[in-house]
């Protein structure tokens, strides 16, 4: 993809984890790299299809100053939002912050942190059966559009649905969510964990009675399988209740693994019920 980049722009900013640094401030260094289509505004030679990069410099210049930061991390982490969040056409931003009078006793050229963000498209299911189940989940998608980090760009009807796994337990309540956002799948998932406490989720039984369920069911094209996170999610082609609100909202997402779309996937399940 092409680049717009901005190499070393000067800031003066109050972030650090001392209060003198806070109080006196000092210099700061930003370069990012800005990853989105240029072949439009080339040929056009057009910067209404481009991204001013000078719009971009008062950006990060407003950002640094408006807030003070311990880290170089948080600082950075919010400048790649920023950008994201204001310019929909970069796809992908790489940016390091440098802090050349950062207050160390050794002589050093400067210390840095470099990041890397960009636009994820993901896919979650939505579960409750417990509690008031519907409204639990309607507040839950609420709270995800109030992140800075995800936008909601659809979400299915709700369903009711008859338990999964062999406990004796209440009707559930299950839906689908796409959405986009800059969380990576471990922090996808830490986050999601984190609005199922908030919602008064206890684990207690598996498959068991749960206030609120979210599970990531695709990211992007990600194939992972580790001890605490599966993607694709691992049982999903068995499970109608996943498919079919999926289906109303990805018919034509394939499965990474098996290549299956979701409408064939949600047949092939349906089938399954009726034999
Ligand atoms: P389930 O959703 O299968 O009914 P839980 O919500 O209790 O069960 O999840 C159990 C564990 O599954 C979680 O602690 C999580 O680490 C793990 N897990 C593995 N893959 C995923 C995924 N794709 N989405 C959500 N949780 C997952
Ligand atoms: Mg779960």
């Amino acid at each position: 993809m092409d680049e717009i980049l901005i190499e070393d722009l000067e800031v003066f900013a109050h972030h650090g984890v001392f209060e003198f640094e806070k109080e006196k401030g000092q210099k700061f260094l930003v370069s990012c790299h800005l990853f989105l289509s240029l072949e439009k505004a080339g040929r056009q030679d057009d910067l209404r299809l481009s991204v001013s990069y000078a719009e971009v410099a008062d950006l990060i210049c407003k950002e640094m100053q408006a807030q003070s930061y311990d880290l170089i991390e948080a600082a950075a982490e919010h400048l790649c939002k920023c950008i994201l969040n204001t310019y929909e056409q970069i796809q992908e931003v790489h940016l390091e912050l440098k802090k050349p009078e950062a207050p160390l006793p050794q002589k050093f050229g400067s210390v840095s942190v470099k990041l890397q963000r960009k636009r994820h498209h993901a896919f979650i299911a939505l579960g409750a059966n417990e509690g008031d189940a519907e409204s639990q989940i309607r507040s839950a998608v609420e709270r995800l559009k109030y992140r800075d980090d995800t936008v909601v760009l659809a979400m299915s009807e709700l369903i009711e649905s008859t338990p999964y796994g062999g406990v004796e337990q209440d009707n559930f309540v299950n839906g689908a969510l796409e959405i986009e956002t800059y969380l990576e799948p471990f922090a996808l998932l830490e986050e999601l964990h984190a609005l199922e406490k908030e919602f008064g989720r206890v684990r207690h039984v598996h498959w068991g009675p749960r206030t609120l369920d979210l599970d990531i069911l695709f990211y992007d094209d990600l194939i992972l399988n580790t001890e605490t996170l599966t993607i694709p999610h691992q049982d999903m082609a068995n499970r109608d209740f996943v498919l079919n609100p999926l289906l109303e909202i990805a018919p034509w997402l394939r499965h990474p693994i098996t290549g299956k779309s979701i409408a064939q996937m949600a047949t092939e399940v349906k089938e399954k019920h009726v034999c």
